[in-house]
């Protein structure tokens, strides 16, 4: 049978708990899962896009090989046609996220008709998490410990020496 690959797409500026948790959360209903970095023209990155794999990689580690960390660049429907992937994996937080997800899924449909989109609910715990709050409280000298993995929270204190890791 063919290999049921999901792509999670994201700026992941940087990752959390939040985003974490759907990508494993994914291994429950497909044999892999491709966590693909794009650039979002809309956002201003903090961090470099190597540094974002590279964070990545050690936070989803060990995975037994089933969720792996790639760059996409242009339309995120020919990165899921050129990789084989049948689905688009995406979290959902609030009715604010609805509206903004729901246009993104119809268009990835309407640009390729054979992939669908798959939302999973937060976890209660990440509810009010997003890479903007993140960055915003760092980068004010807040503390953001069990909000985001450890290797992230280290990355966080490079560009932020000031902010508290209590
Ligand atoms: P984008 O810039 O494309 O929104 P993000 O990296 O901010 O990329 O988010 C990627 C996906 O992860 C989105 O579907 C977003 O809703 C989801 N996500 C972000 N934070 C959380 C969270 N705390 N809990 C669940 N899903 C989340």
């Amino acid at each position: 049978m063919r290999e049921r690959i999901a792509v999670c797409p994201g700026s992941f500026d940087p990752i959390t708990n939040g985003h974490i948790d759907i990508i494993r959360r994914g291994l429950g209903i497909f044999d892999r899962v491709v966590v693909a970095v794009g650039h979002n023209a809309l956002k201003q990155d903090l961090f470099t896009t190597e540094e974002k794999v590279e964070m990545i990689k050690e936070c989803v580690a060990p995975s037994n090989g089933r969720i792996s960390v790639d760059v996409f660049e242009g339309l995120l429907v020919d990165y899921v046609k050129k990789i084989g992937a049948c689905a688009i994996l995406r979290g959902l937080r609030v009715v604010s996220d609805f509206e903004w997800e729901m246009q993104l899924s119809l268009m990835n449909r309407k640009l390729y008709g054979e992939v669908d989109t798959y939302f999973l609910m937060t976890d209660f715990r990440n509810l009010f998490v997003s890479s903007t709050i993140i960055k915003a409280t760092v980068s004010a000298g807040g503390s953001v410990r069990g909000l985001v993995p450890d290797p992230v929270l280290y990355k966080l204190k490079e560009k932020f020496p000031f902010m508290s890791t209590d």
